[in-house]
C-alpha cells in the first residue's frame, strides 16, 4: 500500500499561483443535499475550522484514490473532535506518536453503513472504545499529527463496504453549517452551528 501525506493548504493565494483552481467538489459526483444531511461537522457546536485539502483537491485526495472524498480540517494538536452521526465505534488505534507511524484512527459506523474515519489523532487521543455506541455530537477524541499527517489536522473520510485501505470513499455533506452543496471547500472556514 502506498501512503501519501496530506500537504498543507492554507488558502486561496498560494493555491492560485500558477493558475491552479480551487476544487469545488469532485466533478460528476452525486452529493447528498446538505440541508437534509444526517451528518454534522465532526467538531463541537460553536467551533470554526478551516479546510485544507478536500474532495478532489490534490494528492492524495484525487479521483481514483481511496481519499478522493477525504477532508482535511486544520486543527491544532489536542483539538476535540466529535461524532458526525450516531453509530458504533468499529476500530480504535491510538498508540502512534505525532509525526510518527502508526496513524491513529477512530472509525465510527453510522446507521447507513458509512464508516466515518478520524485520522491522525494524537497519542492516546481516543475517548471512545471499540464496540461503544455514540450519539451524534459525542466526543470521539483529540486531533493530532500522527501517521503521515505532514502537519496537524483531522483527516476525515467516509467509506462504505469497509474501512481498511484501500477503502472506497464517498461524498458526504453537513447540515449544521453554511451552504455546502459540494461538501466543504478548500480554504473556507466552517462554523459548527446548533442542530
Ligand atoms: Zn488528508
Amino acid at each position: 500500500m502506498t501512503i501519501w501525506s496530506c500537504t498543507k493548504k492554507d488558502g486561496f493565494v498560494s493555491d492560485n499561483v500558477g493558475g491552479n483552481q480551487i476544487a469545488n467538489g469532485c466533478e460528476g459526483a452525486a452529493y447528498p443535499n446538505w440541508e437534509t444531511s444526517k451528518h454534522v461537522l465532526p467538531y463541537p457546536v460553536g467551533q470554526s475550522y478551516s479546510i485544507g485539502l478536500s474532495h478532489c483537491s490534490g494528492t492524495p485526495h484525487i479521483e481514483g484514490l481511496p481519499d478522493q472524498f477525504a477532508i482535511d480540517i486544520n486543527m491544532n494538536v489536542g483539538t476535540l473532535v466529535t461524532a458526525s452521526r450516531k453509530g458504533t465505534i468499529m476500530f480504535v488505534e491510538e498508540s502512534g506518536l505525532d509525526y510518527e507511524l502508526p496513524n491513529n484512527i477512530v472509525v465510527l459506523r453510522d446507521e447507513d453503513g458509512y464508516f466515518l474515519q478520524y485520522h491522525h489523532l494524537t497519542n492516546n487521543g481516543s475517548i471512545v472504545e471499540q464496540g461503544q455506541f455514540v450519539e451524534k455530537g459525542d466526543p470521539i477524541g483529540y486531533s493530532g499529527a500522527s501517521g503521515e499527517a505532514g502537519y496537524p489536522h483531522l483527516h476525515f473520510v467516509a467509506s462504505r463496504g469497509g474501512f481498511e485501505a484501500p477503502y472506497m470513499s464517498y461524498p458526504i455533506t453537513f447540515s449544521n453549517t453554511s451552504a455546502n452543496p459540494f461538501s466543504l471547500i478548500q480554504g473556507q472556514t466552517y462554523e459548527a452551528l446548533p442542530y
